[in-house]
């Protein structure tokens, strides 16, 4: 029986000890795993909980993800590109807001130009103490190289399910080259970037054995960040429609439901007890009134507030209904703080990168 962080031993969260926990149905028991990842949480990263400003540069992409509303099949939606002038307003925002990171995050678009975007880069580490992380998609070496030489720090890109079968099926390939993302994780390591990575939960196809093996993936990945979110079907998706075949499933598919959100929440921060982990817009989403607040109550450390402007933030629909800072909590922006303290957390100090505690220098 677990009871303080001290007395965890690696062996119980061997996969098999993941693939039970995601099982538990007893609420017992499960107080008890988020108290632990809880106590993990407070131990390792401490009560503050990172401010990172999300912004939505684009909602074009040349891919067709069986999940993703942004997908090219989508004719659907209105496409917008933001310009410089508006991303550099954008991070003149998150320093008022007193926020330590810019996410740039699109849909995979080409026209966003390498060059270009490293120019944005520049402007803002020359201007504001702001860290900068980009969720871009899989762009070639040369773009994720230049980015970096640029000054850009982070990089979020999800492996979205460690079943090779079903994510060839969700993430079809593109440009004619085989979507590889744990090699260009390995490469964005390698050019010195943070590292994140994550899934969906709950993914049409996915079975426990295979979300088991994500969480262990993490841990053998060495991740400094971790997204993980419940799937929200989107109906202009194959996958959200229902009409896609799908592989072979042997094992029982994983519900797409907040509690199991919350369990893989909180078996990452266990496995990985000093990564930057969000309590996701996804989760967010499913609850409105409490979802980010119990993210964070069950292991995560940062929240990303979206500072997209409101006519392109309707727009970047990955899946319908995306929850938003300001209208899921008491928080607005500048009201952040006092919430934070309200559950008993603060603001994050400076640029909240990963702490290391011994397990890599
Ligand atoms: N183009 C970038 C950013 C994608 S959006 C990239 O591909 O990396 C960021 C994340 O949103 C994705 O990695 C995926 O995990 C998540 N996402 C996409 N569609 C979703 C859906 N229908 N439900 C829940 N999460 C979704």
């Amino acid at each position: 029986m677990m009871s303080t962080p001290s007395n965890h031993s690696d062996a119980e969260l061997g996969e098999a000890g993941i693939l039970t926990w995601l099982r538990e149905e007893d609420s017992a028991r499960l107080e008890e795993l988020w108290a632990f990842a809880d106590g993990v949480r407070q131990a390792h990263v401490g009560d503050e909980v990172h401010l990172r400003g999300l912004v939505e540069i684009s909602n074009h992409c040349i891919r067709d993800c069986g999940y993703c509303g942004l997908r090219s099949d989508n004719r659907g939606i209105a496409r917008y590109r933001m310009t410089g002038e508006e991303i550099l307003d954008c991070a003149a925002d998150a320093v008022r807001y007193g926020y330590g990171t810019v996410v740039m995050q699109a849909g995979e678009d080409y026209g966003i130009d390498a060059d270009w975007l490293a120019g944005i880069i520049r402007r803002i580490k020359a201007d504001t103490p702001l860290a900068v992380t980009l969720s871009l998609g899989e762009r070639p070496i040369e773009d994720l190289k230049a980015w970096r030489e640029a000054g850009a720090d982070r990089y979020l890109l999800r492996f979205e399910t460690s079943d090779r079968v079903l994510y060839r099926t969700i993430h079809p390939d593109a440009r004619g080259q085989v979507s590889d993302r744990f090699s260009i994780l390995a490469q964005l390591r390698r050019l010195g970037y943070e590292i994140g990575s994550g899934v969906m939960v709950g993914i049409p196809g996915q079975c426990y054995e295979s979300l088991a093996q994500d969480i262990h993936t993490f841990r053998a990945l060495d991740l400094d960040m971790i997204g993980v979110g419940p799937y929200i079907g989107h109906p202009e998706t194959p996958l959200g429609r229902g009409d896609w075949s799908r592989p072979r499933v042997d094992g029982e598919q994983v519900p797409n439901t907040e509690l199991m959100t919350y369990k893989v929440l909180a078996l990452t921060r266990m496995v990985c007890p000093e990564a930057n982990i969000p309590s996701t817009t996804a989760l967010a989403t499913l609850n409105r009134a409490e979802g980010r607040e119990l993210g964070l109550a069950r292991g995560a450390n940062v929240v990303m507030p979206n500072i997209t402007p409101l006519r392109y933030r309707r727009l970047y629909e990955i899946y319908p209904a995306k929850a938003c800072i300001d209208e899921t909590s008491p928080a607005n922006h500048t009201g952040m703080a006092a919430w934070l303290e309200a559950i008993g957390r603060k603001p994050g100090r400076g640029r909240g990168g990963r702490t290391h505690d011994g397990s890599r220098t």
